[in-house]
């Protein structure tokens, strides 16, 4: 192989899978695989997590894709819809809607068919959802609305993964408090929601970024939790050179040899979505051992300081993140998070599925 490649582990899936039902065994899950499952390729995602009560997705454009592969699970639109003809496309592929404004009440309001909602409620994200205040409204209109079939109640964590628990622990005590004594289905819980927080684990989870293996508070966190990467990006060496103490490596020459260095060039770049902004001293592995890259990364290649790895050699394979090296550990040096990582892997990286 001579172009990066993407393997994607469907046993690692499944696994991750059970470690949710573990961690909240009285909740359904909504495996979450909006932005091409993560970067992991939605249909054969949802596919492997046929086990999961429903898949959650961002657009409209995302949940046909499922349906036109013949999945008939629930799925959640979580930003709803946008007007009457994706209202319409909705129904007719049996949607579930997330309603988080007024603006979409009114909309189904208007509508024909019937579809389940699940209502937003802004509980200090201050993104999507109806305030407090609003709630009452929102649900009297939407009690009255012929074309909503079951409601559900819902709300988003903006901090869940943060050390500092006084935003998250209000944002759940407000929703109990808004949605006690209704008789709806609730759910709160995001990956580090349902990790962090027991009392998330409502009547739905929602799951995304865990399922891939990766955990929100990073690497430790996913290790104890027992999480397998499913993603691991690897490409190969395709020159190895010397470079004298003093030169530099590179576009810019940003990065100079403190001292006489071997320097192998990996087959991967910017063009295939790993980022421009990655800093050298970002870790990779060499046929197993831990490097670092150097100087700028190129939109076809990168550098790597291969003066300590015994054997690296043209045809080498580098690991970009994956098994052995979390994306978690790496994301910092391009000053992001491991979400971003994943999911910006593009289509010119070859796919391989394997199962175990
Ligand atoms: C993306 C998303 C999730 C999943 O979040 P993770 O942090 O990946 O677990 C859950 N709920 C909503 C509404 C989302 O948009």
């Amino acid at each position: 192989m001579s172009a990066p490649l993407a393997t994607i582990d469907h046993a690692a899936l499944r696994h991750n899978l059970g470690v949710v039902r573990r961690l909240a065994p009285r909740s359904r899950v909504l495996a979450i695989v909006k932005a091409d499952a993560y970067g992991h390729g939605i249909v054969s995602t949802a596919r492997t997590l046929a086990d999961a009560d429903g898949y959650g997705v961002a657009r409209l454009s995302e949940a046909l894709a499922l349906r036109g592969c013949g999945i008939r699970h629930r799925i959640v639109l979580l930003e709803g819809v946008t007007d009457a003809e994706q209202l319409r496309a909705a129904a007719e592929h049996n949607l579930d809607l997330v309603v988080h404004s007024f603006e979409q009440v009114t909309l189904l309001e208007r509508g024909q068919r019937a579809c389940e909602v699940w209502l937003k409620v802004d509980t200090g994200m201050n993104r999507l959802g109806f305030r407090s205040e609003e709630l009452g409204a929102a649900l009297e209109r939407i009690a009255r609305c012929s074309t909503v079939r079951s409601l559900r109640l819902m709300t988003h964590l903006a901090a869940a993964e943060e050390a500092d628990r006084t935003s998250s622990v209000r944002q759940i005590e407000t929703f109990q408090r808004l949605t006690a004594g209704l008789a709806f289905e609730r759910s709160i819980a995001n990956s580090a929601g349902l990790i962090r927080y027991p009392e998330t684990r409502l009547d739905w989870v929602r799951p995304g970024l865990m399922l891939y293996g990766i955990s929100p508070m990073g690497e430790d966190s996913a290790r104890d939790l027992g999480l397998r990467p499913v993603m691991t990006l690897t490409a190969p060496l395709i020159a190895v050179r010397y470079v004298k103490a003093g030169e530099t490596v590179g576009y810019g020459g940003i990065w100079r040899a403190e001292q006489d260095s071997r320097i192998g060039i990996a087959a991967i770049g910017y063009g295939d979505g790993y980022p421009r902004g990655m800093r050298s001293g970002a870790p990779v592995l060499v046929d197993g051992q831990p490097a670092r890259i150097v100087g700028r990364v190129s939109m076809d290649t990168i550098a790597v300081d291969v003066t300590h790895v015994h054997g690296a050699r043209v045809g080498s394979q580098v690991t970009l993140w994956g098994r052995g090296l979390p994306v978690e550990r790496v994301a910092p040096f391009a000053d992001t998070i491991a979400y971003e990582l994943v999911c910006r892997v593009n289509e010119r990286v070859t796919v391989a599925r394997v199962d175990g």
